[in-house]
């Protein structure tokens, strides 16, 4: 849930992790796609290049998207190192050639958009469903359209009068029946791949991501230089921060696990 504000601890910058045993350990990156992926809402190459370069060292790379599961499909089929992938904020495994897998409760999307239907007659929300809504099985989304943190605390409060969560991303608002959990799911995916969630490192970008932030659960949580201005709406923060934006941030971490 996104309460703000959060009483919270300094943000430390990445490069204090550079050439540290913390650094060493880790064997598989989770990481968020828009805003943290990308830059102006494309991959970067220098992006791609750092996430090969991962895979050649041995580190996994786990994209976990707020995105629908037919678009990760897409990422995890055609990106070098990547071979499966968490979408919908969690709530489903991708891999390809396997048909998705819920790691959440299915959802009742007839129900969630009846909320958004609501919200748009009562309040004159002007939500408009993602246009990749098609790619979606559980999730439903709209375009955030440039709304300010005001405004998504408006719809939000005005959701949860109708039993449903809201929660959003630099691109997108989601209504979902339970608080979105990406570190939940990617938990429980560690836990089956027997991973050390202490070796797993965690990069985002958005509110959204705050699941991949709360303590104790990752070895290393790491935000990108665009957490320091939404700080106020995270319910958790991550313990490092980047000092570029969106997908440069990926790479001075990637950087950093290489050992560069
Ligand atoms: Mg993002």
């Amino acid at each position: 849930m996104q309460a703000p504000p959060c009483p919270t601890p300094e943000l430390l910058p990445l490069a204090d992790l550079r050439g540290g045993a913390r650094a060493r350990d880790i064997a598989l990156v989770a990481t968020d796609v828009d805003g943290t992926l990308t830059r102006r809402g494309k991959l970067d190459p220098a992006v791609m290049a750092a996430i090969f370069a991962l895979d050649e060292a041995g580190i996994r790379v786990i994209p976990v998207s707020g995105r629908p599961t037919g678009e990760v499909l897409g990422l995890c089929r055609y990106l070098p190192g990547v071979a499966r992938g968490l979408a919908e904020n969690g709530l489903l495994e991708v891999i390809p050639d396997r048909p998705p897998r819920w790691l959440g409760r299915p959802t009742d999307k007839a129900r969630l958009r009846a909320v958004g239907a609501a919200l748009n007659a009562e309040m004159e929300a002007g939500l408009r469903l993602t246009g990749d809504d098609f790619c979606r099985l559980g999730d439903v989304a709209y375009e955030r359209d440039g709304r300010e943190e005001g405004e998504l605390l408006r719809l939000r409060a005005a959701a949860e009068a109708h039993g449903v969560h809201l929660v959003w991303s630099n691109v997108h608002v989601h209504l979902a029946e339970a608080i979105p959990d990406k570190g939940a799911a990617l938990l429980q995916l560690v836990a089956e791949l027997e991973i050390d969630p202490a070796r797993v490192a965690t990069i985002g970008d958005a509110p959204n991501d705050a699941g991949l932030f709360t303590r104790g659960r990752f070895g290393l949580t790491v935000g990108t230089a665009d957490v320091r201005h939404q700080r106020a709406y995270f319910p958790a923060l991550p313990e490092f921060v980047s000092a570029e934006a969106e997908g440069a941030g990926f790479v001075e971490l990637a950087t950093i696990l290489l050992g560069r």
